[in-house]
């Protein structure tokens, strides 16, 4: 089965028990300040579950485009080097509004998984928050899934990957204990089960998250009841797509492998000659081409601040990676037609909007590449030093005269195992605005510039302050 199959054989199973098919919502949430972008299938659904906002239906189902570079889930620093994470991809959910709960909702995924896509139960592992017993009784007494393969965890905070069985949004809004199902890749790879020391790793890997949704959370970190409790889930398209193609990585899916050729041929055409085809830069490529794409479609142009910075950031580094492999020329923007032949059936906007977002990208692309050659040389010059660390005065010269951002610097470092002088980089920018800030007074005394009332609104200082922290 193709991506695109899967997609629709989920949609048709949950639509067979009475879900509404509901199309995916943007990239760019709507009026949601708290959000940088759509990092889940029930974000267009918060205030349906908050009891603020009503549908015709009380069951829906959804292929939700979803961007996590940023914000409580960020996924950026994790692609190129995990088999199961991207920035953009595909979330598959279903979802009850004060309809059914625990029981139907696990008794519909295990239907799906083991029926509807008929995968061997004893490759399946599942996951309950550690003081849900409702839920480990439904998995162990109702479906048979034995004791050796439900996991307990609790809300595991501060670890990196580890598993977390209450799911929030965000730091606020709504949440709720959690149950989830990873399947076993078997031996070849390497890592432990969920909730072990090594389940970092790529072998057992999570597919679907079952969210019981039960509470808001709110800015002091107090927990109201929902007025229903609801149930929200989400599988990761590529991840379902790649157990059942048989397949480890998401990246040997069939929608990736033609983004990779893709990808080579596009690089190698830009002074690449024969680039490694197994490279990860080009799994970077082709995961940033999908988020810089669908954000530019959404609305979104590169900018140096909020949304806009984030697609800068991840478009740079896919440009950096394409230098790597040794393109010395726009590349990037090339590539767009390849994804609407991919997602364009599914994504009628992707057709629509293909040719200004390739115009779009090809902009900052140009931009980039007169800044590029000459940023790396300084920051080789930097590593060829010998130093564990590039101290903050560097990456901040890169930041502001090469337009590197600063994780761009740090992608760069984290592959000669070199770290940045994040708090030197910090101060060198809180200088650099002080300066500009006392510019800006100078100016304004000497009656040359006019600066029109402050505005505030509150919105954009959050999106800002995504920003900084990613
Ligand atoms: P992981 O622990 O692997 O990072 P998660 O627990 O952060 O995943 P959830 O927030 O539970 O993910 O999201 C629901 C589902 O969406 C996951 O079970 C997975 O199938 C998929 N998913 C989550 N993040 C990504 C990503 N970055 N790339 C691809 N699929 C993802
Ligand atoms: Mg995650
Ligand atoms: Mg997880
Ligand atoms: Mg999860």
């Amino acid at each position: 089965m193709k991506a695109a199959e899967i997609r629709q054989t989920f949609l048709k199973f949950f639509e067979s028990k009475g879900h509404q098919i509901v199309a995916s919502s943007a990239v760019v949430p709507g009026d949601d300040p708290t959000l940088l972008f759509t990092n889940a299938g029930m974000n267009q659904f918060k205030d349906v579950f908050l009891g603020f906002d009503k549908r015709p239906y009380t069951r829906a189902t959804t292929a939700q485009k979803c961007i996590r570079a940023g914000g409580k889930h960020n996924d950026l620093e994790n692609v190129g080097y995990t088999a199961r994470h991207h920035t953009f991809f595909e979330m598959l959910g279903n979802f009850s509004f004060g309809d059914y709960f625990k029981k139907d909702a696990i008794a519909y995924a295990w239907e799906l998984l083991t029926e509807a896509f008929k995968l061997p139960k004893d490759k399946l592992w599942v996951t309950v928050y550690a003081e849900d017993d409702e839920a480990y009784e439904i998995w162990n007494k109702q479906v048979g899934v034995p004791a050796e393969r439900i996991v307990r965890i609790g809300d595991n905070k501060g670890a990196r990957y580890a598993s977390d069985n209450f799911w929030m949004m965000g730091d606020t809004g709504p949440c709720g204990p959690c149950t989830e199902i990873f399947y076993d890749h078997g031996p070849d790879v390497a890592g432990g089960p969920p909730g072990s020391p090594d389940e970092d790793g790529d072998r057992y890997i999570e597919i679907w998250n079952n969210v019981f949704m039960q509470f808001n959370r709110d800015e002091a970190g107090v927990m109201h009841k929902l007025p229903k409790p609801s149930v929200d889930t989400g599988m990761g398209l590529e991840r379902i797509t790649a157990v059942l193609q048989g397949v480890h990585s998401n990246y040997e899916i069939d929608l990736f492998v033609a983004l990779l050729a893709a990808s080579k041929k596009a690089v190698d055409a830009a002074g690449g000659g024969d680039c490694d085809k197994d490279s990860p830069s080009l799994k970077v490529i082709a995961d940033h081409l999908r988020a810089c794409t669908f954000t530019v479609i959404d609305g979104v142009i590169p900018s140096n601040a909020g949304r806009g910075y984030v697609l800068r950031r991840i478009a740079r580094r896919a440009i950096r990676h394409g230098y790597k492999l040794g393109a010395r020329k726009p590349f990037f923007h090339t590539l767009v037609p390849a994804l609407v032949e991919q997602m364009g059936e599914a994504y009628p906007e992707l057709r629509q909007g293909a040719q200004r977002a390739a115009e779009v990208l090809k902009q900052e692309e140009e931009g980039f590449f007169r800044t590029i050659a000459n940023g790396m040389e300084i920051l080789e010059r930097a590593l060829a030093t010998g130093t564990r660390q590039i101290d903050g005065e560097t990456a901040f010269k890169l930041h502001d005269t090469y337009g590197f951002p600063i994780d761009l610097t740090a992608d760069v470092c984290r592959e000669r195992g070199v770290t940045v002088d994040q708090p030197g980089f910090d101060a060198a920018m809180e200088r650099q605005r002080k300066e500009a800030q006392a510019a800006g007074k100078f100016k304004m005394a000497q009656g040359l510039e006019y600066t029109g009332a402050a505005t505030t609104f509150h919105g954009y200082e959050a999106l800002l302050h995504e920003t900084a922290k990613v």
